[in-house]
């Protein structure tokens, strides 16, 4: 499984990181996948995900106010 974070997009708000910090942390105003690769203006995490982490990662993707994470 593949998580995408449109950097540029993410407003800081914080919600991915409320909800799924086993992925996701704050650095500074935006927030950052944990141990991802930066890959052009995305940030891209890609490896075997826990289930909980597959419900969490889903979670941040639906609750995203700007809709800048992406499951593939
Ligand atoms: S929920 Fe979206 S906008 Fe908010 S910090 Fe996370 S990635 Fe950025």
């Amino acid at each position: 499984m593949k998580v995408v974070h449109e950097v540029e997009k993410c407003i800081g708000c914080g919600t991915c990181v409320a909800l799924c910090p086993a992925l996701f942390e704050m650095e500074g105003a935006k927030a950052k996948l944990k141990d991802g690769k930066m890959e052009g203006s995305n940030c891209v995490l890609e490896r075997e995900f826990t289930p909980e982490e597959q419900n969490c990662a889903k979670q941040a993707e639906q609750n995203c106010p700007v809709s800048c994470i992406h499951i593939e």
